[in-house]
């Protein structure tokens, strides 16, 4: 049991690890290429920072993968304290999805709790410190940052009748895409997430780190839209740099604002 415990553990980090890196290479590349149109104009993260959270990150996902290792564990030796229903597409779709909206619901409120002042300094000010993030600055989080919001999985695996541990799995690599590209520093978030749409943009987070107080969720945009904590100018400014990254990578040329 142990084991297939420490094999789940260290499999999950091989696969978190490289969409990190892999990824991570593959922006960084197609920013210099396509030069999509940048969110926080003339800003950028010194090489420092960049170093630092390329660093913290490679520590931070072998935690995650912890999580997620323990709840794929749990679920596959039937640990849940719910009866898991019957595998099937639908049953995948209903709960991947319920999984999804619970997750964004996590999130945002462990969000604000580590916005608290005494927290906000203890815990979070790590990843603030990339005011100007990159895609490499996803995962570099201080350790209780990491143990209070990923250990959402195994609450999860406990309690949602999930019909496979695939589900977590598949929810995590989207997590862990999504999460990287709400980093990268130009907007990726397509025709998808123009808004109204109810899917965060690329501008969703990068104005997180920009301004602070605003868009505490991750992937969708009901949270902050219910308690007032969405940025003023979110809509505006995401359908503007939609626009423009579809002209740059349409045209090849950096687009003026
Ligand atoms: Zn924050
Ligand atoms: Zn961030």
């Amino acid at each position: 049991m142990l084991f297939s415990f420490l094999c789940w553990w260290l499999g999950c980090y091989a696969l978190l690890i490289s969409i990190y890196f892999g990824l991570g290479w593959y922006i960084s590349r197609d920013i210099k290429t396509t030069r999509l149109a940048k969110i926080q104009v003339n800003k950028s993260l010194s090489p420092e920072l960049v170093r630092r959270d390329i660093k913290q990150s490679s520590k931070s996902l072998f935690l995650i993968a912890f999580f997620v290792g323990t709840a794929i564990w749990l679920n596959r030796h039937g640990f849940a304290l719910v009866e898991a229903w019957e595998p099937s597409f639908f049953s995948f779709v209903f709960w991947l999805l319920v999984s999804m909206f619970l997750y964004d619901t996590w999130f945002y409120w462990v969000h604000r709790l580590i916005h608290t002042k005494w927290l906000y300094k203890k815990v979070h000010l790590w990843h603030h410190r990339s005011k100007t993030p990159v895609i490499w600055s996803n995962n570099s989080d201080t350790l209780v940052d990491g143990v209070l919001t990923q250990s959402y999985w195994v609450v999860a695996a406990l309690i949602l009748p999930m019909p496979t541990a695939l589900l977590i799995l598949v929810h995590k690599i989207y997590d862990q895409i999504t999460g990287m590209l709400g980093h990268a520093g130009y907007e990726y978030g397509g025709i998808l997430t123009m808004p109204p749409s109810p899917f965060a943009a690329v501008t969703f987070h990068d104005q997180h780190h920009e301004y602070f107080n605003c868009n505490y969720a991750t992937q969708f945009l009901f949270w902050d839209k219910l308690m007032g904590t969405l940025h003023k100018n979110y809509s505006e400014t995401t359908a503007h740099n939609l626009r423009s990254a579809k002209c740059t990578a349409d045209n090849g040329i950096k687009n003026p604002r």
